[in-house]
């Protein structure tokens, strides 16, 4: 999921200097769960907005707002309220808020601050695990990823800046994670694992933009 949280009410209303209608977009997936482009959201917004004199030409919370051919679908059946508005809020992540603007070729301001692909412990509790580094390395560091729960990224570890009590010297908040590793490996008899020396990470796999294209279907797309 993509973790995130509303910008200010004050940087929107600066980013919508200048326009009276706008139309506000939702996100049913990450934006809801995240409690910042939900339909509660919507409505919040909207009455904000009214509140200082904008014109809100409507509200829609999409199903999944980074799919292009959904947010293609729905702009047609909107058409009328999107042509009548100056431009467009979006309340979701920054992908969202590309797909909208470039597939309803509308001006889409971001109302939201993406922060990072995250576990929902619950709801208002967000925790980084994974970081999509392009070459996961899970299955040898016991299920705990060093690129992401390492303040260092470190492929080797623990360094020697742990503290007694299990925490990180970078943040004192974090437990370190290479002793999660290490912990972990432990219990499940694999602590071999550690005494290999791994190759630094390959960072040439996170080089944006990235795109993936299935070769299947483009073989069939290009016949
Ligand atoms: S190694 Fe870490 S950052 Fe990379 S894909 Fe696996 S969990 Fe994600
Ligand atoms: S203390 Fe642990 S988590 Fe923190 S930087 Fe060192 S190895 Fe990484």
């Amino acid at each position: 999921m993509i973790i995130q949280k509303q910008k200010a009410f004050e940087e929107i209303m600066s980013a919508l200097e200048g326009e009276e209608k706008v139309f506000i977009f939702g996100c049913a997936d990450c934006a809801t769960a995240c409690k910042t482009g939900g339909e509660d959201e919507l409505a919040q917004m909207k009455q904000k907005l009214e509140e200082q004199g904008k014109q809100v030409t409507g509200t829609y919370v999409l199903d999944t707002a980074c799919l292009s051919g959904e947010v293609r679908k729905r702009g047609k059946e909107l058409k009328e309220q999107l042509d009548a508005s100056d431009s467009v809020l979006v309340l979701a992540c920054g992908t969202a808020v590309q797909t909208i603007g470039d597939g309803l070729e509308v001006i889409a301001h971001p109302g939201v601050d993406s922060l990072f692909i995250g576990n929902v412990v619950r709801l208002g509790k967000y925790v980084e695990k994974c970081s999509a580094c392009g070459k996961c390395i899970l299955e040898e560091t016991g299920g705990i990823c060093p690129v992401t729960r390492c303040a260092k990224g470190l492929m080797n570890g623990p360094c020697g800046g742990y503290s007694p009590d299990g925490k990180c010297e970078v943040d004192p908040e974090q437990d370190c994670a290479w002793l999660l590793i290490y912990e972990r490996l432990r219990e499940r008899g694999k602590l071999g694992w550690m005494e290999t020396v791994k190759d630094p990470k390959d960072y040439s796999t996170v080089s944006s933009p990235r795109t993936l294209v299935w070769e299947h279907k483009k073989e069939a797309e290009d016949k």
